[in-house]
């Protein structure tokens, strides 16, 4: 089968053939129904090199999947070939304490194993099939198509973990401020409207983003720029944000965050684009909290499949054959992607 590796770090990704996978004991194999191609391929394409992470090229891309079930390994018992699952992306050790909270994303064995999941050190969803190491790792979908649930993998995982750890501070009369209405941010919008009641504010460059946000329930969208602080601070009645989230990651969306967050709120940074926040006594609101996030848990997910499952979310998607992948990654460079591309093999 063909499929899409990256095969040298800051190298472009190339079709290759390789063998259809076969499941060994306790896998399962999962016939690729859609594959998200995320922005954070990008930076594992073009931002890394050799022993920077603990994994190493070639390996099939793709960590946003969802398909049906095509065969099980040895011992996997409780799954039917031919259901359609979505696929739980970072793979831990399964047996640490925060395995077994379903917290994969903050495995305590990471570097011990040395892989982060299909699509990061072992082979993705960017291939007609693949293998997941677990059954554990399948969610069953019930109305969802697969090229629909896949985004929801991550795109709806990540910022529904980032909302999550934050909602105890998003009551009535709150704001809250996304900054990059992208893949993640788009869904963002989405979940901050159907989980709290806090007014949500949008920020992005791209006119057609901050129509998305608003079309999703943002009350504003403001173009980035030397004025948007200003205009986030106007459209929160001059208190500023209760919660940023912040899925870009530069020094320039960074220092936006620390301008709008008010006291006591949080700033969540999601995005990977590496800036750095300069971090004083007076640079940021009082006991205003900053933390990065990754990924979502297990239980997350089921949560964040439910919300689509019952249609109060809902993954903006341009889908793309197989074939066309490298296409998809182009234009998500060069910002013409609006919500999510997916890959459909
Ligand atoms: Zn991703
Ligand atoms: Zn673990």
């Amino acid at each position: 089968m063909r499929a899409l590796q990256l095969i040298a770090w800051q190298h472009e990704p190339e079709f290759r053939e390789v063998s259809e996978p076969e499941p060994r004991a306790g896998e399962v194999l999962v016939r690729v129904g859609g594959a998200g191609a995320c922005h954070s391929d990008l930076h594992l394409i073009n931002d890394f090199s050799s022993g920077m992470l603990p994994f190493e090229p070639p390996f099939t891309l793709g960590h946003e999947n969802a398909g049906w079930i095509e065969a099980v390994g040895d011992g996997v018992r409780g799954v039917d070939v031919g259901q359609p699952v979505a696929i739980y992306g970072p793979w831990g050790c399964g047996r640490c304490r925060r395995c077994q909270m379903g917290m994969e994303n903050y495995c305590e064995r990471q570097a011990e194993i040395g892989v982060m999941g299909g699509g990061l050190g072992l082979d993705g969803g960017m291939a007609p099939y693949m293998v997941t190491p677990s059954a554990r790792y399948l969610v069953p979908l019930q109305a969802l198509d697969p090229v629909d649930a896949a985004p929801l993998t991550d795109a709806g995982l990540t910022p529904y973990h980032a909302v999550k750890r934050s909602l105890p501070l998003l009551v009535p009369g709150t704001a809250a401020v996304v900054i990059g209405v992208g893949g993640l941010g788009h869904m963002a919008v989405q979940l901050l409207r159907e989980l709290t009641p806090a007014a949500i504010v949008a920020v992005d460059q791209r006119p057609e983003a901050l129509y998305l946000a608003t079309d999703a329930g943002a009350a504003r969208g403001v173009a980035m720029g030397p004025e948007a602080a200003a205009h986030v601070l106007d459209a929160t009645k001059g208190r500023g944000a209760d919660v940023v989230l912040d899925f870009v990651g530069t020094n320039e969306t960074m220092a936006l965050a620390a301008r709008v967050a008010r006291q006591l709120s949080h700033v969540t940074i999601v995005g990977l684009a590496g800036g750095t926040l300069p971090f004083s006594f007076f640079s940021i609101g009082y006991e205003a909290a900053v933390a990065t996030t990754y990924w979502g848990t297990l239980p997350e997910l089921h949560e964040v499949l439910a919300l689509a499952e019952a249609g109060r979310i809902k993954a903006e998607i341009a889908t793309f054959p197989l074939a066309r992948a490298l296409d998809a990654y182009r234009a998500l460079r060069e910002g013409k992607v609006n919500g999510r591309a997916v890959i459909v093999p």
